[in-house]
């Protein structure tokens, strides 16, 4: 057997046979010449095979949800494009409409690859669906996804899915995706959440070591991906599975519930999201509203930043989806992991670096003041919060709270409607944990929110996302929930709301700990908005504080700490997963 840890792209176990997908490419057989007299006929290929693909994608809308079909459309739009500018490759060259395809392709993949930005080699591996499509289409050798494979009841293995392919395999009952690279925010995952089907991306996985038909389990729970386990270990997946799914329709029905805890506490739980696709989704997901909005998708798409207009539109649209519930509305978190086509940062250390606040500070006229003046003028329509990423020295808020002062003067005396925001800022430095006692003194802070995604990796000193030191990388360490302890406490004691919007929110295992913390609010990816509702309202915040939180605290690991949290919730009648 061989396991893999990957990244929980949607959560849920699933036990199947593999089938690898998508791995050769029509783009690849198309012949590097092939001159052609006849321009018309090949002219009219081309249409044909474009109208072919939009009858396939008119196909698909009819069985998707409003929300993702704009998506389709964007494709649509895309095809369009690519075989009007290969209409032209074929007239001015006398070529076949095959090679204009893969040529418009190679121009633009090559231009979204000099851009550098994650965000736009997601668009990259849209195009090469596209154009491998229409070649398909125009070479009639398109016989279906999977080819003769029955993918009933399959775990599809590819590269990377594209949204087109996955809904269709998706209507075919595959039953688990595991794709080497993507995003857990990529429009494949949030449909794979959509439709509850289990996917892992691995970017470790040794492909030549895989065969079709091999057995595999994914447990996107665990974070895990295993290959040809024993017998044994499949019954007890297949069971893990079973029970998955009878605790899911609890965790549904607790989804549209309110989350109070069994003493009469209620907890608020938001959302994560990350653009304004899952922000509509995630407004019928049962939440009480965003904890927090990553907006870097807005800076990192395009080769120069968004104009305040942009933004403003996509603020407005978010907080429209919400009406009067609450949006955290995250001040861009550029720098590190989210670099920017248009700002080049040589940093040997970019994670210790010129990132979140500190970049905003240093860009404020460029970035900072934008996006200042664009969630004031929002926050109109709507319950708005601004959060402040990557906080480590007091001054900063203080700057920050000053700024947003002056900008929302401004914008009275040019006669600007806008509104008010409430500040707060994320914990995610050890050093603002340390310290939220003196942060509590700036009058404007009105709430905390942990980033245990950020504050697990500097306070254990390791990289998150370097898989050589993933062991050691864990929110349950005594370390980290020591610190959370003492900036919760500290924030408690002056008022001030505590919530939390690492990943560490969604799991079932730190939900308990967290309670004990008192915090007021979880903010979790919308699928686990359920799971956090249940988990809530089955514990008891006062036992919690005085039986789990003192011996978590106590603990020398996060194995102890993790053992104690199962203990307990199978004490008071919580079904683990
Ligand atoms: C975090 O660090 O926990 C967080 C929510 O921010 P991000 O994951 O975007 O760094
Ligand atoms: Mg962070």
């Amino acid at each position: 057997m061989k396991v893999y840890r990957g990244l929980i792209a949607s959560e849920g176990v699933a036990v199947g046979l593999l089938t690898k997908y998508g791995f050769t490419n029509a783009l690849s057989s198309v012949p590097s010449n092939c001159p052609v007299s006849n321009v018309d006929f090949e002219v009219s290929r081309l249409e044909k095979a474009l109208s072919e693909f939009n009858e396939y994608l008119d196909g698909l809308k009819k069985t998707l949800p409003e929300s993702e079909r704009e998506l389709l459309n964007a494709h649509e739009a895309m095809a369009e494009a690519l075989v009007s500018e290969a209409v032209s490759h074929v007239v001015e060259e006398n070529i076949c409409g095959e090679l204009a395809v893969k040529k418009v392709f190679e121009k633009y993949s090559e231009l979204f690859r000099e851009s550098g930005s994650g965000l736009i080699a997601l668009r990259a591996g849209d195009l090469r669906n596209i154009a491998s499509a229409i070649v398909e289409n125009l070479t009639e050798l398109r016989p279906g996804v999977g080819g003769s494979i029955d993918i009933e009841g399959r775990i599809v293995v590819a590269r990377e899915l594209n949204p087109v392919d996955l809904l269709k395999l998706v209507n075919q009952g595959l039953r688990g995706i595991v794709t080497l690279t993507g995003g857990v925010t990529s429009h494949a995952a949030i449909i794979a959440r959509a439709h509850g089907i289990p996917y892992i991306i691995v970017p470790e996985l040794d492909l030549s070591g895989l065969s079709e038909g091999d057995l595999a389990v994914i447990d996107s729970i665990e974070e895990k991906l295993l290959l040809n386990p024993s017998r044994e270990i499949v019954s007890t997946y297949v069971e893990r599975a079973e029970k998955y799914e009878s605790l899911k329709k609890s965790y549904r029905e607790a989804a549209f519930r309110e989350a109070v805890t069994t003493d009469g506490v209620r907890v608020g739980v938001l959302c994560n999201v990350g653009d304004l696709e899952e922000a509509r989704a995630a407004s019928t997901s049962g939440c009480d509203g965003v904890g927090l909005f990553r907006v870097e998708y807005l800076y990192m798409s395009s080769n120069s930043p968004p104009s305040e207009e942009s933004l403003y539109t996509a603020f407005s649209k978010v907080l429209g989806f919400f009406n009067d519930r609450p949006v955290v509305i995250r001040a861009p978190d550029l720098g590190a992991d989210k670099p920017l086509p248009y700002i080049r940062l040589e940093e040997s250390n970019p994670f210790l670096g010129l990132r979140g606040v500190r970049l905003l500070l240093e860009y404020r006229g460029e970035i900072l003041a934008p996006f200042l003046r664009a969630l004031l003028r929002a926050s109109t329509s709507g319950n708005a919060k601004l959060l402040i990423p990557m906080i480590s020295r007091v001054s900063e808020l203080v700057e920050l709270a000053e700024l947003v002062e002056r900008t929302s003067e401004k914008l009275m005396a040019e006669g600007v409607a806008s509104g008010g925001v409430e500040i707060g800022i994320m914990v995610e430095t050890p050093a603002a944990a340390l310290l939220v006692d003196k942060y509590t003194e700036v009058p404007q802070l009105k709430f905390i929110s942990f980033g245990t995604n950020d504050l697990t990796q500097y306070t254990l000193a390791v990289d998150r996302g370097n898989v050589k030191v993933s062991y050691i990388y864990d929110e349950l360490d005594p370390s980290v929930i020591r610190l959370m302890a003492v900036a919760a406490g500290e924030a408690k004691k002056r008022g001030v709301e505590v919530e939390v919007c690492g990943e560490m929110a969604g799991r079932q295992l730190a939900i308990p700990l967290l309670l004990g913390l008192g915090v007021d609010a979880l903010s979790v990816s919308p699928p686990l908005v359920g799971l956090a509702k249940y988990t809530i309202s089955k514990l008891s915040k006062r036992d919690l504080e005085r039986e789990l939180l003192a011996k978590a605290l106590n603990s020398s690991s996060p194995t102890e700490v993790r053992e104690l949290v199962r203990k307990y919730l199978e004490g008071v009648g919580i079904e683990v997963f």
